[in-house]
């Protein structure tokens, strides 16, 4: 039933009034670890709360339904919904990646593989050739992430996920940043499509969380497993509270791209700016698959100042110097010393994110308000 609902309605109407105990219109959160048995050999559908909980099944639900997917696994962390990618994977596995994913992801993948757990392979997604060449001695996992962090880098989906899945590859997506809203990758082809709920679904900088979801009820089964097996899964407090924040995303999404809209246009006209990335903006590289795949360009941009960035940082007085995204409150930070640390500079300076890079996640503010402070910002420069 509500698969065949537009998303605002998921979002906002997922599970009210459906609580059978009390009638409440809000689920109630189930704290208990572990369940009461009817008789010792009829397992019970909730038995103990790392294996199930009943609310984690309700965000699971919701999240599956926006990404029309079959479903999944919620995780605590965006960090452990990545790695349990890589954990139904073969020893050895050939793991493809974009050369500027998150620098979380890099960490993760690159850590492994000095360990000797798999072989990756970081390219360049916009480069098909380059792309081809990696996939032609066949792959396990090929990892998308699309717009890029922190750089908004748009990738064709349907195009790379059909390469990775004839070299014999899962396809997972990173989603985070545009929402299932926004984009929805399995429908374009990909096998898996992971989340950090840290940012835009809970929205509001107070969880830590994940997600990954998939088409293929086997699949959601091995996912399942694992998530268990490894202990991965998320709190009923986490879940509960991810389900509140998921309830204004289309509202909170409507509003950050609208203002993210007019800043980046502001941005891309001021006198002090060097390059402003954003997929919205005409110029921008790969803005028509963007327009083709997204239904909207998103709340993130990133931007050069010219002049020096920290003096800009240090004069803002709205807008606050944090690392993630995604936030009801407007977020700015420079990868190369903070979200992205995790990647050596030699590998940053191959992905393109230059030393004074700056990102900026739009928040509901009035827009006004945010020009006035970036203004505030410049006009130290
Ligand atoms: C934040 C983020 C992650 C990692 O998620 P955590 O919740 O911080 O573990 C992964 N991918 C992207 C694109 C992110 O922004």
């Amino acid at each position: 039933m509500g698969e065949t609902r537009k998303p605002a309605t998921i979002v906002a109407a997922a599970h009210v009034a459906r609580d059978p105990g009390f009638r409440g219109v809000v689920p109630p959160v189930v704290v208990s670890d572990t369940y009461q048995w009817e008789d010792s050999d009829t397992k019970p559908d909730y038995d103990y709360s790392r294996t199930v909980s009943p609310n984690r099944d309700l965000v699971i639900d919701a999240l599956a339904a926006l990404e029309g997917a079959a479903g999944g696994v919620v995780t605590g962390s965006g960090q452990s919904a990545a790695l349990l990618a890589l954990l139904i994977l073969p020893a050895g596995a050939h793991v493809v990646a974009p050369h500027d994913c998150y620098g979380g992801t890099y960490r993760l993948i690159k850590g492994l593989e000095d360990q000797g757990k798999l072989r990756a392979s970081f390219v360049d997604m916009a480069d098909p050739a380059a792309l081809a060449d990696v996939l032609d001695g066949g792959a396990d996992l090929l990892w998308i992430e699309t717009p890029s962090n922190p750089l908004l880098r748009v990738t064709d989906i349907a195009r790379v996920a059909a390469a990775g899945r004839s070299a014999g590859a899962l396809v997972c997506a990173d989603n985070t940043l545009a929402t299932p809203l926004r984009q929805r990758p399995l429908a374009l082809g990909c096998d898996l499509v992971m989340h950090s709920t840290t940012k835009a679904l809970n929205g509001h900088s107070d969880l830590f969380g994940g997600a990954l979801l998939a088409g293929d009820p086997a699949l959601v089964e091995q996912l399942q497993w694992w998530s268990n097996a490894a202990g991965l899964n998320a709190s009923a407090q986490d879940s509960a509270q991810l389900l509140r924040g998921l309830r204004t995303l289309n509202l909170r999404l409507d509003r950050q791209e609208a203002s993210a809209r007019r800043v980046a246009e502001w941005l891309a006209a001021h006198p002090k700016v060097q390059g402003v990335n954003y997929p919205g903006l005409a110029d921008h590289p790969g803005h028509e698959v963007a327009a083709a795949q997204q239904d909207g360009p998103g709340f993130m941009i990133s931007f050069r100042v010219r002049g020096d960035a920290p003096a800009f940082l240090a004069a803002l007085e709205l807008v606050t110097l944090a690392s993630s995204l995604g936030s009801f409150a407007t977020l700015i930070c420079k990868p190369a010393t903070m979200t992205h640390r995790g990647m050596p500079p030699e590998a940053q300076a191959e992905a393109g994110i230059a030393p004074d890079l700056l990102r900026l996640s739009v928040g509901l503010e009035d827009a006004d308000d945010l020009i006035a402070d970036l203004e505030r910002g410049f006009s130290r420069l």
